[in-house]
C-alpha cells in the first residue's frame, strides 16, 4: 500500500495533526494508499511557500528560463509515462489506452502549450494625443497574479490538474493544489518531477484531503491565496465562490454539464452512432462534456436506438490491464450509489430502459468493485429528474425530435451550458446551429476534440470565464497600462 504524502516547499512532508484517510481501488475496493490530511497548518505552510518562491528564486527568472523549465517538466512526465499511466490507472481503474493515448499525453502538453503561448504574447500598445502635440505612449504588460490555489476533481485528475498548473507557472505565478481525495496519486508523482527537473522549492505544492472542514475549505479561504481556479460541481463552485469573495480574490470555474448529442437524419449513421457511443460512455461516463441527452431526427430514431444499444452492450468489463477489456468501473462505491439511484429514479419517472440498469456480474474480487452496466433510456418528458440533473454516470435519454427550431429548443432548455455534439453532413445548417446552442464549446461531427490554443469553458452555470492558448492570460496574469508622457 502506498503512502501518500503533502508537497510542500519540495518536501513530502506529513500533517501535523497524525490524520490520514484511505483511497480505495474502484476495481474492488481494496485500500491502495494512505494518504496524508493537510490541515490548516499545512495549507498555511504551503501558502508561504508559494509566496516565498514568488518573491524569490521563481520570480527572479526570466520568461525564457521559466520556459526552458516547462518544456523540462513535459520532458521529466514522458519520461516517467509509464509511472503516471499506473498512477492514474491505480485511481481511476480505467482502461490503459485512455491513459496512454489521451489523459497521459495531454498532461505533458499542458506545460509545453502554455510554455509557447507565453513566449508569443504580444503587447499591447496605444499612441495618443495631447493638447501639446507631443503625445503619450501607452503600453499593457502582465505581471503573475501571485498564489493560484488549484482544486480539481477525480475525472481525468492529471489533465485536469496540469490544465490549470500548466498556464499559472507559465505566467509566473506559483499554486497550492488540492487534488481530488480519489485521485492523489498523479499529483504527488508530479512533485517528483518537479524537483527532479529543478523547479524551484514552493512554486507546487500539493495539500491532500477533502472539501468542506478540510484541505479544500481551507485553501479556498486562505487570505494568502491570490485567486482560485477549481475544476468540478456546480454546487460546489457556488461555495467556493462565497469563500472567494472574502478578500474579493478572482476565480475560474469549470463546473457541471448536461450535454446534448444532436443526430439529424443526412448524419453519417455509422460515424454518428460511434460518436455518441463515446460521448455518453467514455470513461465510463464520467466526462464533464459527455452526453447525457440524445436528440434524433424521428425518421432514423428507431434505427438509432438500436445501433447505440447494441454497441453499449458489446463492452467489455475488466482491469485496466486486461487486453480483451476496454469498460472500467466508477470512481468509488459513494458515487456508484448516487448512479444506481439515478437508475431507479428512471424507472420511477416512467422511463423505457433500453439497455443496462443495474450491474454487471463481475468475477471473484471484481466483485466488490464500483461497476455499472452502460444505460439507455427512452420515453421520459424533459422534466424528468434523470433529463435535467447532471448524473456523471454511462447512461443517455434519446428523445426523437422534428424540427431544428423544436431540438434548439430542447437543447437549450438546460441549467447548465457546457458543450454539444451535432452530427449532420449539411454544412450550412451546422454553422447556424453552432450559432444557436447556448454552451461554450459545439463540436459538429465530433466530440472532445480540441486543440489547446483555443478557449474553453462553460456558459449558464456550467461556469466562469474561459482558459486555453491566450484566453488563460486573462485569469492567470494581471494587466497594468503604464502611459509615457512623450
Ligand atoms: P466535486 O465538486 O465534488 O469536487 C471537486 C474538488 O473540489 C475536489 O478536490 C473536492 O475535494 C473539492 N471540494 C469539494 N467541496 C469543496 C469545498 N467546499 N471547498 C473547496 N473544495 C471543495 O467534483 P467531483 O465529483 O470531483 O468531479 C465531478 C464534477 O466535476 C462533475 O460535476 C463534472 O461535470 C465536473 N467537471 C467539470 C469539468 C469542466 O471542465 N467543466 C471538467 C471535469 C469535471
Amino acid at each position: 500500500m502506498r503512502q501518500i504524502e503533502n508537497f510542500i516547499a519540495g518536501e513530502f512532508v506529513g500533517a501535523a495533526s497524525g490524520r490520514r484517510f484511505d483511497k480505495r481501488s474502484p476495481l474492488d475496493n481494496r485500500v491502495i494508499a494512505s494518504i496524508s490530511e493537510a490541515g490548516m497548518p499545512e495549507v498555511d505552510a504551503a501558502v508561504a511557500a508559494a509566496r516565498a518562491a514568488l518573491r524569490g528564486e521563481w520570480g527572479a527568472l526570466t520568461t525564457e528560463q521559466r520556459v526552458d523549465l516547462l518544456y523540462g517538466v513535459a520532458d521529466g512526465i514522458t519520461r516517467r509515462f509509464e509511472d503516471f499511466v499506473a498512477a492514474e490507472m491505480a485511481d481511476t481503474g480505467q482502461p490503459s489506452h485512455v491513459m496512454r493515448h489521451v489523459f497521459i499525453p495531454r498532461g505533458a502538453a499542458n506545460f509545453k502549450v502554455f510554455a509557447d503561448v507565453i513566449k508569443n504574447v504580444p503587447t499591447e500598445a496605444f499612441q495618443m494625443d495631447t493638447p501639446d502635440g507631443r503625445g503619450a505612449l501607452n503600453y499593457a504588460i502582465r505581471q503573475p497574479k501571485g498564489v493560484i490555489g488549484v482544486i480539481s476533481p477525480w475525472n481525468a485528475p492529471f489533465l485536469l490538474m496540469t490544465w490549470k498548473v500548466g498556464p499559472a507557472l507559465a505566467c509566473g505565478n506559483t499554486v497550492v493544489v488540492k487534488p481530488s481525495e480519489e485521485s492523489p496519486h498523479t499529483a504527488a508523482l508530479l512533485g517528483e518531477v518537479m524537483n527532479a527537473v529543478g523547479i524551484p522549492k514552493g512554486v507546487y505544492n500539493v495539500v491532500h484531503g477533502f472539501g468542506p472542514d478540510s484541505a479544500g475549505e481551507y485553501l479556498t479561504r486562505h487570505a494568502g491565496v491570490d485567486a482560485i481556479t477549481f475544476t468540478g460541481e456546480t454546487r460546489t463552485g457556488a461555495a467556493i465562490m462565497k469563500a472567494a469573495s472574502d478578500g474579493m480574490r478572482d476565480v475560474s470555474f469549470e463546473l457541471g454539464g448536461k450535454n446534448a448529442g444532436i443526430v439529424f437524419a443526412d448524419a453519417d449513421f455509422d460515424a454518428a452512432v460511434e460518436g455518441i457511443f463515446r460521448s455518453a460512455f467514455l470513461n465510463t461516463g464520467q466526462v464533464c462534456l459527455g452526453t447525457e441527452r440524445v436528440y434524433v431526427e424521428r425518421p432514423i430514431f428507431d434505427r438509432f436506438v438500436a445501433a447505440l444499444k447494441a454497441r453499449a452492450e458489446a463492452v467489455k468489463f475488466g482491469r485496466p490491464e486486461d487486453h480483451d477489456a476496454n469498460y472500467g468501473p466508477l470512481i468509488s462505491q459513494e458515487h456508484r450509489q448516487k448512479v444506481l439511484s439515478y437508475y431507479a429514479r428512471a424507472v420511477e419517472e416512467g422511463a423505457t430502459v433500453v439497455t443496462g440498469g443495474g450491474v454487471p456480474d463481475m468475477p471473484g474480487e471484481l466483485a466488490e468493485g464500483a461497476w455499472v452496466q452502460p444505460t439507455i433510456w427512452t420515453g421520459l418528458p424533459e422534466t424528468a429528474a434523470v433529463v435535467r440533473e447532471e448524473i456523471f454516470g454511462p447512461c443517455c435519454h434519446i428523445r426523437p425530435f422534428d424540427t431544428e427550431d423544436e431540438v434548439v429548443n430542447l437543447a437549450n432548455d438546460t441549467d447548465y451550458g457546457l458543450s454539444t455534439t451535432i452530427w449532420t453532413t449539411n454544412l450550412t445548417r451546422a454553422h447556424r446551429m453552432a450559432a444557436r446552442v447556448e454552451v461554450g464549446i459545439t463540436w459538429i461531427n465530433s466530440w472532445f476534440l480540441r486543440d489547446l490554443r483555443t478557449p474553453f469553458g462553460g456558459s449558464k452555470q456550467s461556469g466562469i470565464g474561459r482558459e486555453g492558448g491566450v484566453h488563460s492570460l486573462e485569469f492567470y496574469t494581471e494587466t497594468r497600462n503604464v502611459c509615457i508622457k512623450l
